[in-house]
């Protein structure tokens, strides 16, 4: 048996059906989108390719991009995809570590990628927005349609995705064929996916949340992807109108809240609102439903595991919390010095086991070793508690934690307290190196608009609900909090910004 991700994406599937909508003006069936695969992957067997390689890809969001990544499923290739914000020196760093035989780079990126391919002596080719454009198309008419796929084993590698780089150098996470094929499947189940879904897609595609949860659910179930090249309200509350579920970051949803269009109209036809990649604030979570009637589904997930957790799609979504394990993963929450399962309510390390857990870092054995353990459990790095009937809440990151005076202040608790006063929009909560405390709490505060509230307000107003070694010593306003573009906060610019100011 074969047992690629393609081979499951493609079984059972009605070839006249639609698979991806281009915004509003072009329709890929789902015969068409495997025949387009099979004449690239004869491209990329024409360019060397062959299984294990790695395929480096830093190209725009187009259906071009969703097939090559299929046919690099189908040449049994390991896809690399790469954030199109790198500059050519990181490449440089992720080429070197991961050394494909191919990068493929927009066309109008050429000249700048060539002595990059040259140097660790990979073939370079080109792609893209445009569904024509790049050497990878040229004449690609006269290659044949038909490809007899690479057998591949589930422990095979599929993809290697560079981390975000939130917390420090980005790793490779090496994802087999049975890790993207066993989450897809799990994920379609739990989120009621059919074929007669239209997924509305707005995320980037070099990214775990668009390549694979946004990607690999909709087309193993037979769905509609409605491709939008980026989040824009406008086109984004047109999409609504045909779509039965979106998946989003929670910018897209406060983006969306603030626009005045937004109401239970535009979402009536939506089964499903899927929120992940960044903690969703309750207020967010409260204030969607009262506007569309809807409540969002918040789930969690990462580049070395896939989703692990979600709300259910019946039953109780508790804003705050990233629902229960999904079936087949297994949470426990783990004493960091001791390594002791802890109890319920009791805040720890985030450990998960299941068949969506990776493979490892690539070329990183001894980073491996420590997070991934020998029974199974990866050690994610988020710090988290599970509640009695299985709710899991995620407090921050482990490198996020602020000790202080040899106490442990949980970030989230805190912004959660500030966030909550009338006069703020959001909050970030950071250690700062201290002579007295070790580190010293500190609030990093956006202001909704026309408020005025200053330092001694917060302090005064969340004095009562806090200990007093949790209060801020020092809280700063800033007009918007760094985000990548996975709408997570950066807390190390913040924290090495407010160094400089503050040292
Ligand atoms: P790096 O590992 O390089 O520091 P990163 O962890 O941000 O970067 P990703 O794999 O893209 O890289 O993101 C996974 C992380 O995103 C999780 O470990 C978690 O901290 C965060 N995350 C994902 N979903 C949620 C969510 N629903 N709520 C809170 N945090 C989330
Ligand atoms: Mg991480």
């Amino acid at each position: 048996m074969n047992h690629s991700l393609f081979a499951a994406l493609c079984a059972g599937k009605d070839l006249d059906e639609p698979a991806i909508l281009c915004g509003w003006d072009r329709m890929i069936s789902y015969g068409a989108l495997f025949e387009a695969s099979g004449r690239l992957a004869h491209r990329l067997i024409a360019l060397g390719v062959g299984p294990g390689d790695r395929i480096a890809v830093q190209v725009g969001k187009s259906a071009e991009a969703l097939i090559l990544y299929l046919a690099s499923l189908r040449v049994g290739a390991v896809y690399l995809p790469l954030n199109t914000d790198y500059t050519p020196a990181e490449i440089g760093y992720f080429l070197t570590d991961a050394e494909p035989g191919l990068f493929i780079v927009d066309p109008a990126d050429a000249d700048a990628a060539a002595p990059l391919a040259a140097g660790i002596s990979a073939r370079l080719a080109t792609l893209g927005t445009d569904g024509e454009s790049g050497s990878l198309l040229e004449h690609i008419d006269t290659l044949p349609a038909s490809f007899t796929d690479m057998h591949r084993a589930a422990d095979d590698l599929a993809a290697i995705l560079y981390t975000s780089g939130t917390t420090g150098r980005s790793k490779g996470a090496m994802l087999t064929h049975g890790n993207l094929t066993s989450n897809a499947a799990t994920l379609v189940d739990a989120w009621r996916f059919t074929a007669d879904d239209e997924l509305l897609h707005a995320l980037p595609v070099y990214h775990i949340h668009g390549l694979f949860v946004a990607t690999n659910v909709p087309l193993l179930a037979g769905a509609r992807i409605r491709l939008l090249p980026k989040f824009e309200p406008g086109a984004v509350l047109r999409g609504l109108e045909t779509a039965t579920v979106m998946m989003g970051v929670p910018t897209f949803y406060t983006r969306l809240l603030a626009d005045p269009r937004l109401d239970r109209n535009a979402t009536k036809g939506m089964r499903l609102f899927v929120s992940g990649s960044a903690p969703l604030l309750a207020e967010t979570h409260r204030a969607w439903e009262e506007r569309t009637g809807h409540r969002i589904l918040e789930r969690y997930g990462m580049s070395e595991t896939g989703m692990n957790t979600s709300n259910p799609y019946e039953g109780e979504r508790r804003p705050g919390t990233v629902g229960p394990a999904l079936p087949g993963v297994s949470i426990r929450i783990v004493d960091e010095q001791t390594r002791t399962m802890l109890p319920a309510g009791e805040i720890g390390m985030i450990e998960v086991k299941g068949p969506n857990v990776f493979k490892g870092y690539w070329r990183m054995p001894e980073k491996t070793a420590t997070e991934l353990k020998e029974d199974g459990y990866f050690i994610t790095g988020d710090l988290g508690r599970l509640s009695l009937d299985g709710y899991l809440e995620i407090v921050g990151r482990d490198k996020d934690l602020v000790i202080t005076g040899g106490l442990n202040v949980y970030p989230k608790e805190v912004e959660t307290e500030i966030d909550t006063l009338d006069g703020v929009e959001e909050t970030a909560v950071i250690g700062l190196p201290h002579p007295d405390f070790g580190e010293a709490v500190t609030a990093i505060v956006v202001r909704s608009s026309g408020s005025k509230i200053g330092s001694a307000d917060i302090l005064e107003a969340i004095s009562a609900r806090l200990a007093r070694f949790k209060l801020p010593k020092t809280v700063f306003f800033v007009d918007a909090l760094p985000r990548n573009a996975m709408g997570k906060v950066q807390k190390n610019i913040l924290r090495e910004e407010l160094l400089d100011i503050v040292y």
